[in-house]
């Protein structure tokens, strides 16, 4: 049946509904009348009246209300039906748009923490430095690895040492910038690329950051800590060696001591700061 039958078959349903009674009424009067009159029939109707009335109301309303959910989709009409609107070019959109940005983000996206993943890191690095060559904008990696992150597996046991790693992630998505892109590169290793940020800007916000994670209470061991390798492009350089100089900054700053960051200079300029 289709929309149109439908609303019709509806509207003749809710009139019958409410014209039976009257109609009945007259009817009995003029069929079988004897001297009652129509009001009589109307108002006071035998039982056996009342209860046919009631019934023929109760079958009319039924009909339109079936017909009014199958007008407003919450009833099944006929496997026809359902079948076009599986196959319909919107329905069939729309799952698919639904299943293809449920693909990209798990390729994309880290199963633990949510983050970007190191292949969409590297993706995403890649990007900002083409727009970086455009605009000079500048780029700026911070290498962050928790610092004895073994200890806190060996002691709580792996799951404890999996709920340390998402409380940090979660740390990390409030502490920055919708633009900024925080990804876990892999254990507990995690890259944050920044940009249009100057070198005295990267290393504050590589302090701030040490600081907040400083600040912050984790499961099981309570506090934690975190060191940080500072890499900013200089002119020439490709992502790779910015990727390796952020990488020996981050193994320099474990060497100093842990807890906090360092920046790598350019290789004409080793000498390097630390936080
Ligand atoms: P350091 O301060 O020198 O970084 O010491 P560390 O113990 O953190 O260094 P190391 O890189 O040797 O150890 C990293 C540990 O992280 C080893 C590995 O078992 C653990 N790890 C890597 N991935 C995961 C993970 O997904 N979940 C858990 N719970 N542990 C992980
Ligand atoms: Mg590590
Ligand atoms: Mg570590």
């Amino acid at each position: 049946m289709g929309k149109r039958e439908c609303r019709r078959l509806s509207t003749l349903s809710i009139i019958s509904a409410t014209l039976i009674w009257p109609v009945d009424a007259w009817l009995h009067v003029a069929l079988f009348g004897q001297g009652s009159s129509f009001y009589e029939a109307l108002f006071l109707p035998s039982p056996e009246q009342l209860w046919m009335r009631s019934l023929a109301i109760l079958l009319f309303l039924g009909l339109a209300l079936t017909c009014k959910e199958i007008l407003t989709g919450s009833a099944d009409i006929t496997p026809r039906t359902n079948a076009a609107k599986a196959f319909s070019p919107s329905f069939a959109n729309r799952r698919y748009v639904e299943e293809h940005s449920k693909l990209r983000s798990l390729a994309y996206r880290d199963y633990l923490t949510g983050l970007y993943n190191r292949r969409r890191i590297e993706e995403l690095l890649e990007a900002m430095y083409k727009t970086e060559q455009l605009k000079h904008g500048g780029l700026s990696l911070l290498f962050c690895d928790i610092d004895h992150f073994k200890r806190v597996n060996s002691r709580f046991g792996h799951p404890a040492g999996d709920e340390v790693l998402v409380k940090l992630a979660d740390v990390f998505k409030q502490h920055f910038r919708r633009g900024d892109v925080v990804g876990r590169w892999g254990g507990e290793e995690f890259m944050i690329i920044l940009s249009n940020l100057s070198q005295r800007e990267t290393q504050d916000i590589a302090e701030t950051l040490r600081k907040r994670v400083l600040k912050e209470t984790f499961p099981h061991v309570g506090e934690l800590t975190i060191s940080i390798g500072v890499a900013v492009l200089q002119s020439g350089e490709d992502v790779n060696s910015l990727v390796s100089r952020a990488d020996r900054a981050l193994r320099q700053a474990k060497q100093n001591g842990r807890n906090r960051w360092h920046l790598c200079g350019c290789e004409s300029d080793p000498i390097l700061q630390a936080g």
